[in-house]
């Protein structure tokens, strides 16, 4: 497999394990504001990704997540299944085309954040994961420019969508399920803005530790 390939797989799967450690949290998360399968539902759409991913290996990465946001949306099911497996296929296509890897990370993110509200309709500050993808890429962007380590862009988007998230908690939702709670939501953290932080800060901590363990970034 190419090296840049084997990486992000290798983030992917570290990602799932977080995923898996916190299915029940998320469950419980949307079982105050929806109807309790969040966690079941995400990590039925890793299972699916990660299945992908043995059949991938000799693609290019942009070819590559294409078809892990293919798998995740055939089979991932939810609002969350085909949400997030549009945000894999444009972060894949948009990563392709920036030669620095910090760039590239912050394309993904846009990339993700865009094919998510083209594909769900939703607004920044409707209640959604959004609320989470859009601050991290913008905290991405400004960690880049301000010429860090992919591993400290990726670190920096983490930060803001754990804030994102925990600012969901004082929204009122607009879109998903929980728009039909109105004012019920007020003091719930949106589930799918926190699946997000949970998946950033993974990939944060991933980076983090293979930095200091020597490896070249890519
Ligand atoms: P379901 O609502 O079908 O049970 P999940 O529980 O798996 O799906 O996922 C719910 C999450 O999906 C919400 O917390 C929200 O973040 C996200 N979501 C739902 N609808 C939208 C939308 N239109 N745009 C963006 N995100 C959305
Ligand atoms: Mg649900």
């Amino acid at each position: 497999m190419n090296p840049g390939t084997a990486a992000v797989f290798a983030t992917l799967e570290s990602i799932g394990r977080e995923l898996r450690r916190n299915e029940q949290y998320l469950c419980e998360l949307d079982a105050a504001v929806g109807d309790g399968d969040h966690g079941v539902t995400i990590v039925r759409c890793w299972d699916a990704l990660e299945r992908r991913m043995n059949e991938v290996e000799g693609k290019s990465l942009a070819d590559a997540l294409a078809e892990l946001g293919k798998a995740v949306v055939a089979t991932g099911g939810g609002a969350i299944g085909p949400l997030l497996g549009t945000a894999f296929i444009e972060a894949g296509t948009a990563a392709g085309d920036a030669s620095a890897p910090a760039h590239r990370i912050v394309l993904a993110l846009r990339a993700a954040e865009e094919g998510v509200h083209s594909r769900g309709r939703a607004q920044v500050g409707d209640r959604t994961l959004l609320d989470a993808l859009h601050p991290a890429a913008e905290a991405a962007g400004a960690a880049a420019r301000a010429g860090h380590t992919v591993s400290e862009v990726v670190s920096a988007a983490a930060q803001a969508a754990e804030d994102g998230a925990t600012g969901t908690a004082k929204m009122i939702a607009r879109a998903g399920r929980a728009a039909r709670m109105g004012e019920q939501a007020l003091g719930h953290m949106d589930p799918g803005a926190v699946s997000v932080a949970i998946m950033l800060r993974a990939a944060a901590d991933h980076l983090r530790n293979r930095a200091v363990a020597g490896d070249h970034e890519s």
